[in-house]
């Protein structure tokens, strides 16, 4: 059973104050304690929105004692507020260390949920949604972000980024590099006066963004899609007389496709398809 009081994980905009939701205010107005990523910041936000809650300071580098004070009140029963500088917490901001104890504890942990720059780019990007991977920031130095992406290269999903105008161009240089050729967009500005979704090929976007005289204004989102489908000529002769050799030796066909993905740099389904048909027209 649940004990104590509740900490509720409120979204608040990313730009446009009309994104804040009704259930959002009520739960900002009824807690008893607004923990916020940085109370200056957010009490703009509050007095747009004419709420007098008290305020303290949050984020994960927070010594123990501060998350046991916070654990302390919800003892009590308190009900705490926890608000980012934008959008929703813990989307690479504060409150994983804070959710996991509350909840560790037993304590109610919700959220009244709304903005958020990745699900509203991936939304409006036009690349595949149904699989993605959010990465956050990619590390400033060349050599970790090769790395990193590297660990990303043989997803089949959609990857989302967090960068900054200046690091952009570098940034898309090496997603091509690394990732290779892919679909992609960069969403800047979401939900603001200057929004903008620009598309293209990952070789489009680096060229368009490679110059470090007018790196583009505000705060972007980079969204690139799994990897491009090779379209593949399967009869190709080459490859038809391996499938050949390798059922005449008795290899199985899962084994096939895999050994021959490998040689030929083909994807191993088209390959399972193919030499399962060559294998029933044997058998015929
Ligand atoms: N928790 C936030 C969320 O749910 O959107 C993200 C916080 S993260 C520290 C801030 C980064 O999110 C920015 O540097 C930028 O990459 C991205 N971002 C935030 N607001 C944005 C906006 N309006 N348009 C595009 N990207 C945005």
């Amino acid at each position: 059973m649940q004990k104590g009081g509740r900490l509720t994980l409120v979204s608040t905009p990313i730009g446009n104050l009309g994104d804040i939701s009704a259930r959002a205010v009520e739960a900002l107005e009824r807690a008893d304690l607004i923990l916020c990523e940085d109370t200056r910041h957010s009490a703009k936000l509050l007095r747009h929105l004419n709420i007098a809650t008290p305020t303290a300071a949050y984020h994960d580098h927070s010594d123990e004692r501060a998350r046991e004070r916070y654990l302390g009140l919800l003892e009590q029963g308190q009900q705490l507020a926890l608000i980012s500088d934008a959008g929703t917490p813990l989307i690479s901001d504060p409150g994983y260390k804070l959710v996991a104890q509350a909840t560790q504890a037993g304590y109610q942990v919700t959220a009244t949920p709304g903005p958020s720059a990745p699900i509203m780019a991936l939304s409006i990007s036009g690349l595949p949604s149904n699989r993605f991977l959010f990465e956050g920031f990619l590390p400033a130095k060349q050599v970790a972000r090769h790395k990193a992406l590297a660990g990303l290269k043989s997803l089949d999903a959609t990857l989302l980024f967090f960068e900054s105008g200046g690091r952009l161009g570098a940034s898309l240089a090496d997603m091509l590099a690394v990732l290779g050729e892919r679909d992609a967009a960069v969403a800047r500005e979401l939900t603001k006066a200057y929004e903008e979704v620009v598309t293209g090929t990952l070789a489009q976007l680096s060229a368009k963004y490679a110059s470090q005289e007018n790196p583009p204004k505000g705060e972007i989102v980079v969204v690139v899609g799994p990897p491009i489908e090779q379209s593949v000529e399967l009869d190709d002769e080459t490859v038809t007389s391996a499938i050949s050799t390798g059922l005449a030796e008795g290899e199985r066909v899962k084994e096939l496709a895999s050994r021959l993905a490998e040689q030929f740099d083909l994807p191993k389904k088209d390959l399972y398809n193919r030499i399962q048909a060559i294998k029933d027209q044997g058998s015929a």
